[in-house]
């Protein structure tokens, strides 16, 4: 009801890069254990400027790990990872800073849940940020606009459905101005009839040109929207093809065995 998704515009472009004629995310022989478990093995990608990456791979194989170290959410013991010319692993780094330039959609949306909707989409603006009351509401409202939900600004997150959850999830994401978002799964704790408007928002970002990196297994809008898919399992980066490359012929037979249950 009322939902008029995500329009091009000022509100969702990204600000330009501060760091030129290197790639917005690149991530650098990151290797990474728990205790004696190694869940990550020298990974290495980059993702350039307005690049939307998706990364898919059987449940365990590493991806969200993967995901949670390009903001530092998750430790690792070798490697680097350089975000807009800031290195996530470096004494000088301004963590909560960097965390605050990389927008994070989680597959449980992970609002707060005794906050309304546009406190949801103002508080980190003036944590953070340290912006006013009256400038983080106004971005608050128009993002919660830009995503079909205005309607909603002072309901609780548990009066809304879980797509609704997940548009305002995406709109508290992108009130931070971030360089980059990151996706973890973020359709997939969804009813199937909310899949849709999830992923169509996502679908606007991406052409907006917003830097992406999705872990998703919606085959669809990688096709229509990712440039490049990363395939992991067991840890590892075993495929990292251009989109028609990896849908016209995976190179190897693990992945083209994923393919091969999910399509
Ligand atoms: P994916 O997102 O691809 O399903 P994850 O990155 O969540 O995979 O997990 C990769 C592997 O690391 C899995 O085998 C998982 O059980 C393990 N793992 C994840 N988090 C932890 C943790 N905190 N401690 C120990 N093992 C973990
Ligand atoms: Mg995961």
């Amino acid at each position: 009801p009322g939902d008029e998704g995500l329009q091009k515009g000022p509100l969702v472009t990204p600000p330009p890069a501060t760091a030129t004629g290197v790639p917005m995310i690149a991530i650098d022989g990151i290797s990474k254990w728990y205790g004696s478990f190694q869940v990550l093995t020298n990974c290495t990608t980059q993702v350039e400027k307005g690049e939307v990456v998706v990364v898919c791979g059987p449940s365990g194989s590493g991806k969200s790990t993967l995901i949670k170290c390009v903001n530092a959410l998750e430790p690792f013991q070798t490697g680097q990872i350089t975000v807009d010319g800031t290195k996530v692993k470096d004494k000088g780094t301004n963590l909560p800073k960097l965390r605050s330039r990389v927008g994070m959609v989680f597959q449980h949306f992970e609002l707060f849940p005794h906050l309304s909707i546009i406190a949801n989409l103002t508080l980190a603006q003036r944590k953070v940020l340290g912006r006013g009351a009256d400038d983080a509401g106004k971005r608050g409202r128009d993002l919660l606009a830009r995503v079909g939900l205005s309607a909603h600004a002072d309901k609780f997150p548990g009066q809304l459905s879980g797509g609704q959850q997940q548009r305002v999830a995406i709109a508290r994401a992108l009130a931070m101005n971030p360089v980059v978002m990151l996706f973890d799964e973020p359709t997939s704790a969804l009813d199937p009839e909310m899949v849709g408007e999830v992923l169509d928002v996502m679908v606007e970002l991406a052409r907006d040109g917003m830097t992406m990196m999705v872990v998703t297994h919606e085959m669809g809008f990688a096709r229509k929207v990712a440039d490049r898919v990363i395939f992991m399992d067991k840890g590892e980066i075993v495929e990292d093809a251009k989109k028609d490359d990896f849908f016209g012929k995976p190179r190897s037979e693990r992945a083209q065995h994923f393919l091969s249950k999910i399509l």
